[in-house]
């Protein structure tokens, strides 16, 4: 990664992580759960609604570092529209970018690659799949073919 990509990815996750999208309470959605990562101390908290088996409206709120907010608030916008095994598999794959540093040029990725820098900082990856393990917890209240991590 050279030091202009490093820079803009940098500022993409501040900004996120300074003015989270779709940031929120919410006590009337279908489906919700709560995550935490002890390691941080973040909490978060996703709320969403479906459509037939795609994601409809999704948010989250809670508390956490600039990179944990900012990974939520990326996964809101990135599974808005998506199937569950769609949202799972994405999961997958930023998983791997961020435990392996696997598919930083992965169209599907789009954004989701200014994590790619997290897998230099072990202790961060949690606060970068936090958000993602609390929306597979949420959709599996529903779906039992979503996969968790595995
Ligand atoms: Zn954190």
């Amino acid at each position: 990664m050279n030091d202009e990509l490093f820079d803009l990815y940098q500022q993409m996750i501040l900004d996120h992580g300074k003015r989270p999208r779709n940031f929120g309470e919410r006590e009337d959605a279908e489906h919700s759960a709560s995550g935490h990562n002890p390691l941080c101390g973040d909490k978060c908290r996703v709320h969403l609604d479906l459509d037939g088996d795609r994601i409809d409206r999704v948010g989250f709120d809670g508390e956490g570092c600039a990179i944990s907010t900012a990974s939520a608030s990326l996964m809101t916008e990135a599974v808005k529209g998506l199937t569950l095994e769609e949202a799972a598999d994405l999961f997958e794959r930023l998983h791997r970018l961020v435990t392996e540093g696997e598919g930083a040029d992965d169209p599907r990725l789009g954004k989701l690659a200014v994590f790619s820098g997290v897998r230099r900082f072990p202790l961060r990856v949690k606060c970068a799949t936090l958000a993602w393990h609390t929306l597979i917890a949420a959709l599996d209240g529903r779906n039992e073919t979503v996969r968790t991590e595995a």
